[in-house]
């Protein structure tokens, strides 16, 4: 168990070297760093200002822009750029459906458990590229800013992520040549900003609230001897200062009697309201009338008719306050302090409904935008060791994982996790009638397991015969203070378990670690392309099984030409899977799923009017 300090650059180990916090926002990101003066600062490259916008654009040529300068083209060319990737970070298409229409970019939607990826200018992108996109700007700012190269970071998630948003977000910071060496929680980072957890002794129940431009989150943590632990966390991913502005224009267009359907077709009138709505909010920040025209048009409000316009909205977030108390079994004589994070807490009214309902005032002192990355570089500050009244943790200096298809590796205890720890993931099978499975444990950072370190393989054997898909297998880790780790296979329908001990450190020598991890930043573009030519390959293979076997069983749903034109993107599809070109094999994916999708509704249909007569219409 060690804590290891490299320059990526030289391999050294170095002692000076300026690790930066990193706020990966949704709207806006940020990073920070502890200055000479051992006071953290927010990074203002030269003039670019502080808050670099989430969003990447790319150009005809398929480059990347990304911040102030994509967002020009919010409007312009809204298909080729992707704002609040954030969202879709580590999450699959069943989790995103229903929500495409907030996205002005394609969401390949196929109804599956991958990974959503995004279509922009003709090219496939994951989440965890996009996002890479934004650390790398943030990275190039910095060493801009600062003169120095900058190769390590703390980079904050919100409390509520689960653990493959946790890993995508580390994902995206490795594509984008950082080492990232803790994600960290967002209220975490905030308390820490107003030193809240600093003092080990201190202990203390802290609610954080956190209303930005589209989301909203509370959560309530506990600290006990420097130690954070997330008690419960509430919230809404789709409400937030939008919707404040949202309720301004609808009242302007009700004032002036302005016609909703012209305004429908006028996009770029109605997004000029969106933002005098959005300056007349901030205005009534502080003072009590807002009165600008906008052509013909009165934009006039006063303080008192706003705040009772985003009264239900305000309720909602103390609404959630309140479950979020309940989940953590306390009551709110409990909560010692309130800490407020986002930009839509400046709002005079949502900083007095905060007050009023917990019975204290909030800690605002701190720019609320800022606040969250000011806390991951102080956090970053503590893992460099720069501050020796604090108690450093031990740390896994190298995720662990097991194999998964195409000899990729799924990391369950990802590197730096504090010890001891425990994780667990479900796994099912990939064939008919699978009764074991073989179990390979892995350590190191690399995409494929064939470059990092094999620590033990074992097999769950007596798993029922079911369809490929139904066994649920579910693998826990369990690394213990002596840095011991229990692997643990156990399938939850029939009970069959089995288990082993391992020791990862064994015959690890600093040395090999330093190597491990250094290489995994320079291999990191080369294996995260790989890694999606697998997945993409996976994915290509499993659809040309099903829709060969949807033409067997259901062929007789199907005219001719139908038939023809499906076996024609199967073969198509199947020469894709011959080469190594990923994009060329999910265009092929996505053409084949198209052209199929609306048959699968169709013999839907005629299964349950079928079934509506009582009549089966299994043709097996
Ligand atoms: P964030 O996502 O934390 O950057 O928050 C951005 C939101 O804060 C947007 O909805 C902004 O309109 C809002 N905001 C920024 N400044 C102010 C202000 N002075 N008063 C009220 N809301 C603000």
């Amino acid at each position: 168990m060690a804590k290891i300090s490299i320059n990526l650059a030289t391999g050294s180990l170095q002692k000076e070297e300026i690790i930066v916090g990193i706020d990966l926002g949704t709207t806006n990101s940020l990073v920070a760093f502890i200055n000479p003066d051992k006071n953290p600062q927010v990074i203002n490259d030269t003039g670019k200002g502080v808050l670099v916008p989430s969003v990447v654009h790319f150009n005809a040529q398929g480059d990347a822009i990304v911040g102030n300068e994509a967002k020009a083209f919010l409007i312009t060319d809204p298909a080729n750029t992707i704002f609040s990737v954030k969202r879709l970070l580590g999450r699959s298409y069943k989790d995103v459906a229903g929500h495409q229409d907030t996205f002005s970019y394609k969401i390949i939607d196929d109804e599956t458990e991958a990974l959503v990826k995004i279509r922009a200018g003709g090219k496939f992108y994951t989440p965890i590229e996009l996002s890479a996109q934004i650390l790398k700007e943030l990275k190039a700012r910095a060493e801009h800013a600062l003169k120095t190269p900058v190769n390590r970071a703390v980079i904050t998630v919100p409390a509520y992520f689960n653990d493959s948003q946790r890993q995508a977000t580390r994902d995206a910071g490795r594509l984008a040549g950082i080492d990232v060496l803790r994600i960290v929680n967002e209220p975490t980072a905030a308390s820490l900003a107003y030193g809240l957890g600093l003092d080990p002794n201190q202990q203390k129940t802290i609610a954080v609230y956190d209303l930005g431009g589209g989301t909203f989150d509370v959560s309530i943590l506990s600290i006990q001897n420097g130690i954070f632990e997330v008690l419960s966390t509430n919230g809404n991913t789709f409400l937030g200062g939008d919707d404040f502005d949202r309720a301004i224009v609808h009242y302007w267009i009700e004032k002036n009697r302005l016609d909703t359907h012209i305004l429908q077709e006028d996009n770029a009138l109605m997004q000029s309201l969106r933002l005098q709505a959005e300056a007349a909010k901030k205005a009534l920040s502080n003072q009590n009338l807002y009165n600008e025209k906008l052509g013909d048009i009165w934009c006039t409000i006063d303080k008192q008719t706003f705040e009772s316009l985003i009264a239900p909205k305000v309720t909602e977030t103390i609404d959630s306050c309140a479950q979020a108390l309940r989940d953590a079994r306390l009551s709110i004589t409990d909560i010692d302090e309130v800490v407020l994070v986002g930009g839509s807490t400046r709002t005079p009214y949502v900083k007095q409904q905060v007050a009023e309902f917990f019975g204290r005032e909030p800690h605002d002192q701190i720019n609320p935008d800022e606040v969250v990355a000011l806390g991951a570089a102080i956090q970053a500050d503590i893992l460099a060791g720069n501050r020796s009244d604090i108690l450093l943790l031990d740390v896994t200096p190298l995720s662990l994982g097991i194999e998964t298809m195409g000899g990729l590796m799924d990391i369950i205890i990802p590197r730096n996790a504090k010890v001891p720890t425990k994780a667990g993931r479900q796994y099912t099978t990939s064939v008919d009638g699978q009764v074991n499975m073989k179990i390979s444990v892995f350590q190191g950072e690399r995409d494929l397991v064939a470059e990092n370190r094999k620590l033990a393989e074992f097999e769950l054997k007596g798993i029922p015969a079911m369809p490929a898909g139904l066994p649920k297998i579910d693998i826990n880790f369990l690394l213990n203070a002596d840095g011991i780790l229990t692997v643990q296979a156990i399938e939850l329908r029939s009970g069959v378990k089995q288990e082993i001990d391992v020791k990862p450190s064994y015959g690890l020598t600093d040395e090999t670690v330093e190597k491990m991890l250094i290489d995994s930043i320079t291999y990191a573009k080369s294996d995260v392309a790989q890694r999606m030519l697998i997945e993409a390959r996976s994915e290509g293979e499993q659809l040309v099984y099903t829709a060969e076997r949807f033409i067997e069983k259901h062929g007789s749903y199907l005219s001719t030409e139908e038939i023809s034109k499906t076996r024609k993107h199967i073969e198509a599809l199947r020469t894709a899977l011959q080469q190594p070109e990923k994009d060329e094999i999910l265009k092929r994916t996505d053409e084949l799923n198209e052209y199929t999708r609306p048959f699968a509704e169709r013999v839907m249909d005629v299964a349950v009017s079928a079934a509506m007569k009582g009549k089966s219409i299994d043709r097996e």
